[in-house]
């Protein structure tokens, strides 16, 4: 703690944005990040805590306290050592978790705790500019084999952690690209794709082999994969062929809304819309593209996908765009207690929201409605909490405009045809079924199967991906060495 009075002494900085006006104009990333001088002071407003509640509200349990103090040291080359012994992609992280660290700062008291996502995301990207972030190849090979279905964050750092434990590892992709939702799913104006591209390049060359076009396992019937994908394996070549398959192929089942008119025209999964923008703006072509210019845009859900919804929407060239969400608005009062089910967390408010949205809390779907085919608009509720139940009010239905509706509501479950193929258990949510870190860790009841990430844990956090993956590392470089020692 080099600072020991700066948490008195200076404020809370945020981040900066570049101007609606202007950030609408492009779909490039518009966060502008804190200069170093700027990142120490904030490093400098670190309390160097004895029980570093940040540590354990970070899902890689960052060593946040140290590369705090070596930001406010200026000592840059150290930080970047220290946050890369916990976290093999702090540039993801660094832009688009939600930062349970910071919920968890002892100093977090109105708001106000430590910026430690913004100070990650000065190290990794002075990292990066500097030369400092380079291939780390195993010096002794294993000659043991380990295939990684699905490039995903989970896939990608148990990829990076099993290269560097001597492995040959192969991951397979059954999309043009590695890097799963992070490539497909996050608007580039939140990533920009090169940053998944540079970490590629250093994983090629730290031996990892990229198969991407490629299904393992069953063709998911109806799914859009067989747009993209262009061969299959079968499961059983797979288990030939390596020592150890690790399943992260997320969880990728949409949620719907079953609901009158919900097969009209013009209604999508954000997962249509998100990865069809992602594939235009590095040149893809997309046949019948979803398209929100001047369209009245609807979007189903308040969470971060939907908020990226609203954002390309709003880059479209919407007429409008208005963001549902069924559960009541969180308090914005300071200090109002939060308590389940009414308020789990803060109203969290996206950098997409000010760019032109309404937003509706409490609010229920009934029916779609249309004309011709398509779309016209919806029929909805208020709903409220009586008795820890959602329930209608009655006499608050309201229709609503819209020609184009996006749902957005989360996942279900990873698509069932990976698992089905390796005769892999699921659990009663349809997640792979594994054991826990605590009985050893993410084996699958298939020998030499593996499972981490949302496939295995159900739709979360690219945070906690990318620890899965590292945890199931260590779980397969120990079933295949006896022993490991690969970092947690
Ligand atoms: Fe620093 Fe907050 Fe972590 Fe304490 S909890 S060590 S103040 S970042």
């Amino acid at each position: 703690m080099g600072k020991v009075t700066g948490f008195l002494e200076f404020e809370r900085l945020e981040e900066g944005y570049e101007p609606v006006e202007q950030r609408l104009k492009s779909y490039k990333e518009f966060v502008i990040g804190l200069t170093p001088a700027e990142a120490k002071i904030q490093g400098a407003r670190c309390m160097d805590c004895g029980t570093p509640f940040c540590n354990n509200g970070c899902p890689v349990n960052n060593i946040i306290p140290d590369f705090n103090d070596l930001v406010y040291k200026q000592d840059w080359q150290n930080a970047i050592t220290v946050l890369h012994s916990t976290n093999n992609f702090p540039e993801f992280t660094g832009r688009i978790c939600p930062a349970p660290c910071e919920a968890a700062c002892v100093i977090n008291v109105n708001g106000d705790a430590v910026g430690i996502k913004s100070i990650e995301h000065a190290i990794i990207d002075k990292a990066w500019a500097e030369g400092w972030v380079q291939p780390q190849p195993a010096a002794v090979k294993t000659g043991k084999k380990v295939a990684i279905v699905g490039g995903g964050p989970a896939g990608l750092a148990a990829a990076q952690q099993l290269a560097r434990a001597g492995h040959d590892v192969t991951v397979f992709e059954k999309n043009d690209k590695v890097g799963g939702l992070l490539r497909y799913g996050i608007p580039d104006f939140k990533m920009d794709k090169s940053h998944i591209d540079r970490r590629m390049a250093q994983l090629a060359a730290e031996g990892v082999v990229f198969r991407t076009n490629v299904v393992v396992g069953e063709w998911p019937q109806g799914s859009k994969v067989t747009n993209w994908a262009k061969e299959q394996v079968s499961a059983e070549s797979l288990k030939a062929e390596f020592d150890a398959i690790v399943l992260t192929g997320g969880s990728e089942q949409s949620r719907d809304l079953p609901v009158p008119g919900r097969d009209l025209a013009g209604i999508h999964f954000a997962m249509e819309l998100l990865p069809q923008q992602n594939r235009v703006n590095h040149g893809g072509q997309v046949e019948n593209a979803i398209s929100a210019t001047g369209k009245h845009v609807i979007v189903i859900g308040g969470g971060d996908t939907g908020s990226d919804c609203v954002g390309t929407s709003n880059r479209h060239g919407a007429l409008s765009v208005t963001q549902f969400e069924v559960m009541p608005q969180p308090p914005v009062e300071e200090n109002r207690p939060l308590t389940w089910p009414y308020w789990p967390m803060k109203l969290r408010t996206s950098s997409s929201h000010e760019e032109g949205c309404v937003r509706e809390f409490a609010i229920s779907t009934k029916e779609f409605i249309g004309e011709n085919g398509k779309v016209t608009g919806l029929k909805t509720v208020r709903v409220e909490f009586k008795d820890g139940k959602l329930v209608e009010v009655p006499g608050s239905e309201q229709d609503y405009k819209a020609d184009l509706v996006l749902l957005a509501m989360g996942f279900v479950n990873p698509v069932a045809s990976v698992l089905e193929s390796f005769g892999v258990s699921k659990d009663a949510r349809g997640n792979a079924k594994a054991t826990t870190e605590a009985e050893g860790g993410y084996k699958t009841n298939v020998a030499k199967v593996f499972t981490a990430g949302d496939m295995r844990r159900g739709q979360s956090l690219v945070v906690w991906a990318i620890r899965e993956g590292r945890q199931a590392a260590r779980a397969v470089d120990e079933f295949l060495m006896g022993a490991t020692s690969l970092p947690r």
